[in-house]
């Protein structure tokens, strides 16, 4: 088998994740930026952080042969904070031209603010002047469904941005049709106390199809799993399905989506 990790926070894994990853067969690991455990105290945490994730953790994923990729922004768990997150928004463009960086993400809402929509908003707004792409993260249980409305509105308002350039993730059953159907593509996060499971991705799967979606475990330094993908796709053969499919959405959906930054390329 071989596949894409396309949303791993791999600064908060172990050495055995990149092992066992590599062993699994995943061929890249794509890591948005996201919030620490903590809230950072100053605009100088998210400057270490950037260099973490374009300097020190890429140095760390070569040593286990994992190509190592990156997405820039403030969380939104962090933005309420508008002064900061203005403060972070304003030191990205210069980690722009750092090898391993996709493009600008995780950018969204959390608990659908004002505060939050602003900086969204200004977000997108950096991914329009330097011709980015963009990863979304969307809001957890009952905020998601208003919240990834709000999302898609904010992004299509700007008519600088492709929706085929974007992708939402974290979508669930109630929210990937309306994802789909305004052209973006869809991201399902296997998890495994809340986002979905293995089964229910390949439900979503089949009844959605796979053109524009892929999977990731957006393994982070809670209870998660950095084999979920490969893990989905095994379930995915006991289905029934074909090696040609399992490889499309695995392996060649990512490279699809990803491969718009010239950047992304795999050997
Ligand atoms: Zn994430």
């Amino acid at each position: 088998m071989r596949y894409i990790e396309p949303h791993g926070h791999m600064v908060s894994r172990i050495t055995d994740d990149y092992e066992a990853m590599v062993l699994a067969g995943c061929q890249a690991v794509c890591e948005p930026a996201f919030w620490a455990g903590y809230d950072r105290s100053g605009p100088e945490g998210f400057y270490d952080y950037f260099c973490q994730l374009t300097d020190y953790e890429p140095k760390r994923a070569a040593k286990f042969g994992m190509p190592h990729f990156t997405w820039l922004c403030i969380n939104p768990k962090e933005s309420e904070d508008t002064k900061l997150a203005e403060e972070v928004i304003a030191l990205i463009p210069q980690f722009l031209d750092r090898p391993n960086v996709l493009g600008i993400g995780e950018i969204g809402l959390n608990k659908n603010t004002r505060n939050e929509l602003k900086i969204l908003e200004q977000h997108i707004d950096l991914a329009a002047r330097h011709d980015q792409l963009i990863l979304v993260h969307t809001p957890h249980l009952e905020d998601k469904h208003k919240g990834t409305r709000l999302i898609l509105d904010a992004i299509k308002a700007d008519a600088r941005i492709q929706p085929g350039r974007v992708i939402i993730d974290h979508v669930e059953e109630h929210t990937i049709a309306m994802v789909l159907d305004a052209g973006f593509w869809a991201g399902i996060t296997l998890y495994p106390e809340s986002k979905t499971t293995p089964a229910r991705a390949i439900d979503m799967y089949e009844v959605y199809g796979g053109q524009r979606v892929w999977l990731n475990s957006a393994c982070d330094w809670g209870r998660s799993d950095p084999l979920a993908v490969p893990k989905t796709a095994i379930e995915m053969r006991r289905r029934g399905h074909s090696d040609e499919t399992i490889d499309q959405l695995v392996f060649q959906n990512p490279i699809r989506f990803l491969g718009q930054n010239p950047r992304f390329t795999i050997r």
